[in-house]
């Protein structure tokens, strides 16, 4: 075990603890952090200090990628992709199922890198465990039926065999978030090496220790030294130069970057998906289970304090369950226990950095000066570490404060009163996003038809964003400005491929045959392809 765990207790909710300093709490070995930080591919010298959340200490120093850095990590992915193109299926997919293992052989060492870089409390760390897990089995499983050379109708049937084969790009640019340092640094990158591309990442700044252990991770499971290069710095330094090494760039993060790397990849014409934010609705129906809801609420709306693209940040909730479902929902957010930990024992951590929370405090006081209710929360908490907020309820926002319709990315959520279920629709169609949306109801049947009229790329019923996140086969991704293309599912690996259509003429030549004029072959020709529809032939 490599990191420490001095800490003798949860800090949760309640007085500080004057003998209890955070800053002083978790320390790495020195050989440990060098040990992961060899992998960044780095000649400039230059080290960018890695501080915890939980009090502030510093972690690491992590070296620093330069543009010739970039382009050293692509040479050597690219040299790795020409003979992992060749590699079997069935060995691609022994590597990850060999990684889904070492992911819960390594379970606490993860776990403990992860809370320490992102502060965020161990359960929600180990969901992230768990959908990388689930992501490596899915695409081990599948990969036949994804990639596999693939027979369609040919023009002229009997004659016009056609296939379609999945060529791999070439090097995939995975440009990841700090919010998610574990799965969404990797997750990714399954499916693009899966379909025979090799992969150059480049995780967040702050949480690159995760990524780096994540990495090394898929080499001990047997996946070629060089085919996941890592560089490492700001993106807005290193962005352009993988944009215009990349084959094809996977971007997940904010909309206003996501513009930015469109725009680049747009210039090269190259593809991208861009996995961004959102504002996510959840509608509490007249008939909806309260208890559960209320659960549900809770869990989506402060998993990961909010720093969760597909969390809730706005509740539409039935006239006649309003008052019922509010006492339940508040009542169990002050029930919560928020603390620095590295143990099981908490519900909600700590926000990543002091931009967030100034976001966060910035959000709740416009809000409130603007006349909203806070009905739980509403307070940073400084005594617990430097950037923790309170899971927060406000009541009474208008379209006027900033919360109304920009992502807060943080644990706070506005409570909106709705009398008929199509204007909760409409209302939860709003605004520019669209990225992910709940419907609590005990008729599963109409929450599924109300769920087509939301224009959100997944959408949860009598769950937040579990069921749909952790359903691998299925797509998972936004519309309008949440996002372009998916991950997960067929989607998710194709867009990593070239398809290519190859097509062999038999017996028979699409032309004129044995001197036939070219106005009768076109009469026999029509004469065919209405006898083909009427065979009912696509
Ligand atoms: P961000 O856009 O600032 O950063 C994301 C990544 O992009 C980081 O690695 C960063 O270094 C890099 N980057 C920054 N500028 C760049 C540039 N000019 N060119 C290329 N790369 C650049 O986002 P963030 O604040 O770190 O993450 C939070 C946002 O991400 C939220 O809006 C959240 O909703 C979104 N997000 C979306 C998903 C999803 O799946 N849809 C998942 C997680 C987070």
């Amino acid at each position: 075990m490599s990191a420490q765990n001095p800490q003798t207790g949860p800090l949760v909710d309640g007085p500080h603890d004057p003998e209890h300093d955070p800053r002083a709490s978790y320390a790495l070995e020195p050989g440990y952090v060098a040990g992961l930080t060899r992998r960044v591919v780095s000649t400039t010298g230059r080290t960018a200090e890695v501080a915890s959340p939980l009090g502030g200490q510093p972690l690491a120093h992590i070296p620093q990628s330069g543009a010739e850095d970039v382009d050293a990590a692509f040479a050597r992915a690219r040299r790795a992709q020409v003979a992992w193109a060749r590699t079997p299926l069935e060995e691609r997919s022994a590597i990850f199922l060999r990684y889904h293992d070492l992911l819960f052989d390594r379970r606490d060492e993860l776990l403990d890198l992860v809370g320490l870089e992102s502060g965020k409390a161990r359960k929600d760390a180990y969901l992230e465990l768990a959908h990388l897990a689930l992501t490596a089995r899915y695409y081990a499983r599948t990969a036949h039926q994804h990639l596999d050379t693939r027979r369609v109708a040919g023009m002229i049937p009997g004659a016009t065999r056609t296939e379609i084969n999945r060529i791999p790009k070439g090097v995939v640019g995975i440009i990841s978030p700090w919010n998610y340092p574990l799965t969404m640094a990797i997750c990714d990158g399954l499916p693009a090496l899966m379909a025979g591309n090799a992969v150059v990442a480049k995780p967040d700044a702050q949480t690159m220790l995760t990524a780096l252990l994540a990495t090394q991770l898929l080499e001990e499971a047997g996946m070629p030294a060089d085919l996941w290069q890592v560089v490492a710095g700001p993106g807005r330094e290193l962005g352009a130069p993988m944009i215009q090494r990349s084959d094809y760039i996977c971007f997940t993060g904010s909309t206003a970057t996501g513009r930015i790397v469109a725009q680049q990849c747009a210039d090269r014409l190259i593809g991208c998906s861009l996995e961004l934010g959102g504002k996510n609705p959840m509608l509490v129906l007249r008939d909806a289970p309260l208890e559960r809801a209320a659960d549900g609420a809770v869990r989506g709306v402060f998993s990961n304090a909010g720093q969760l693209c597909v969390s809730m940040e706005r509740l539409f909730v039935a006239d006649q369950v309003y008052d019922r479902f509010v006492e339940r929902f508040v009542a169990r957010t002050e029930a919560m226990t928020l603390g620095a930990s590295l143990d099981w024992s908490v519900d909600m951590g700590s926000l990543i950095s002091q931009d967030q929370l100034d976001t966060v405090q910035a959000h709740v006081d416009d809000a409130v000066a603007k006349g909203a209710r806070v009905l739980a929360g509403g307070r940073a908490r400084p005594d617990l570490g430097p950037y923790f907020f309170e899971p927060t309820i406000l009541e009474g926002v208008t379209p006027d404060m900033t919360c109304f319709g920009h992502e807060t990315f943080g644990p706070v959520v506005s409570l909106y009163r709705f009398h008929d279920e199509s204007d909760a629709v409409a209302r939860a169609n709003e605004g520019d996003y669209g990225l992910n949306a709940s419907i609590y109801t005990r008729d599963g049947a109409r929450g599924r038809a109300l769920a087509r009229q939301l224009r959100c790329g997944t959408v949860n019923i009598n769950e937040a964003y579990g069921a749909t996140f952790g359903s691998l086969a299925a797509p998972m991704g936004g519309m309008r400005d949440s996002g372009m293309g998916r991950r997960q599912g067929a989607e998710g690996i194709h867009r990593y491929t070239e398809a290519q259509s190859v097509a062999t003429q038999r017996l028979v030549p699409i032309a004129p045959m044995l001197g036939m004029s070219e106005e009768t072959n076109a009469k026999l020709f029509t004469l065919g392809l209405r006898a083909m529809k009427k065979l009912g032939k696509a």
